[in-house]
């Protein structure tokens, strides 16, 4: 059977699967072992020793390159490993442009880590291509994304930048953790790479870190295998398996977090107490059609801000939920609430984090998967 042939969801089902032929093991079998053994130097099955690979490694690994429409897939212990891995194919000198309304911990990543190491960042908006453009010169080696961004739910044009990429020959990379490949596969709209923190909605259970980096080009791909193994920072094979069997209902729990989505963001627009609610699927999102066209549908994460925008109402309003859990993370079967000042993006300087939109009174959702009715009581009772 040709996977590449079958439609997405069947994909999620199937695009992992190894033959295992000990068995006939449905499930790929947890592989708990760091070394393989050898009948003459170098003379094996295919694995030498697992920090170089493993086979529940390698099944969730063509998983995941799969459904992005992509030949190769790596898997990372951590998200920001998987980060980390892309900052390191750069060498001391080169620049990258990445979104300025950007997950707190690749802020850091960037400003703190790799600035010491002579690579230099530029955060801007990527609200108009022109500011992008403004921002290339020619030691520009990668322009760096993520679409919807966190926490401020913005939407980048995808295709507009990788035609600008391609124009000056620079990497495009997309951090595809909010949408997720059952909404948008930015491999087939021109990036060349598509990073995940699949402890997000890939895994979906809150129950696994791990990180994943997906891409066609053989080049790069041989870059990010040497530094994978290198570098070393993998995920065992516990953690593998999770996120291999967390992907199996991918496309069933986006499309409860999407209906969900919808019910609250319409609940919270036309709620008298909120000022501004942040989600694509509304009509006065700057950025609807955009995301209209490159998402099949536009996802659960969600901020808002409430009239009165002071810090202590945020912070009574974030407690009082009860079928919201207040918590750092997303995309889990169950809904989270955040606080984005105090909580992921406590580490952006204070000035930069309010000229991007994260002010004190800005609240986060990751609506989950329960009775979309709960989920809007107990909004409307903390709220109040
Ligand atoms: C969580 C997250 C990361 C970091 O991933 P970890 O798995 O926590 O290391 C990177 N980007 C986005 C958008 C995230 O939400």
């Amino acid at each position: 059977m040709k996977k590449t042939k079958l439609g997405l969801n069947s994909r999620i089902i199937h695009g992992g699967q190894i033959q295992e032929k000990g068995y006939g093991a449905v499930m790929p079998p947890v592989y708990f072992t760091s070394t393989y053994s050898q009948k003459k130097p170098g003379e094996h099955l295919g694995y030498e020793y697992s920090r170089s690979g493993n086979p529940t490694r390698t099944a969730l690994e063509s998983l995941m390159a799969n459904i992005e429409s992509g030949k190769y897939g790596f898997a990372f212990s951590s998200g920001m490993a998987a980060i980390d891995a892309v900052i390191k194919t750069l060498n001391p000198g080169d620049e990258v442009v990445a979104t300025n309304d950007l997950y707190g911990g690749t802020y850091r990543l960037f400003k703190e880590l790799f600035s010491k190491y002579n690579v230099t960042f530029h955060f801007i908006s990527f609200e108009s291509i022109e500011n992008v453009r403004k921002h290339i010169n020619k030691k520009t080696k990668l322009i760096w994304v993520e679409t919807p961004t966190n926490p401020m739910i913005r939407i980048i044009d995808i295709k507009k930048i990788a035609s600008l990429t391609n124009e000056h020959k620079i990497l495009f990379a997309v951090d595809n953790t909010f949408a997720s490949p059952y909404l948008q596969r930015p491999l087939e709209m021109g990036a060349d790479i598509v990073m995940h923190s699949a402890t997000k909605f890939l895994a979906g259970h809150s129950d696994v870190i791990l990180g994943a980096l997906i891409t066609n080009n053989e080049t790069i791909a041989n870059k990010i295998k040497f530094i994978q193994n290198a570098s070393g920072a993998i995920p065992g094979p516990m953690d593998s398996y999770l996120t291999l069997r967390g992907i199996k209902t991918l496309h069933i729990r986006m499309q409860r977090h999407c209906e969900n989505a919808k019910k609250i963001a319409n609940f919270l627009n036309s709620h008298p107490k909120v000022s501004n609610v942040f989600w694509p699927g509304l009509k006065d999102h700057p950025a609807h059609l955009v995301a209209k066209k490159q998402m099949s549908d536009y996802g659960s994460m969600m901020s808002f801000k409430l009239k009165d925008e002071s810090l202590s109402k945020a912070f009574k309003t974030v407690s009082r939920m009860r079928v919201f859990t207040l918590a750092e993370s997303l995309g889990g079967v169950e809904s989270l609430v955040g606080h984005p000042a105090s909580m992921t993006h406590a580490s952006i300087p204070k000035n930069k984090r309010i000229k991007n939109g994260v002010s004190d009174g800005l609240i986060r959702l990751s609506v989950g998967i329960e009775e979309a009715s709960d989920l809007i009581s107990d909004l409307d009772n903390a709220i109040k």
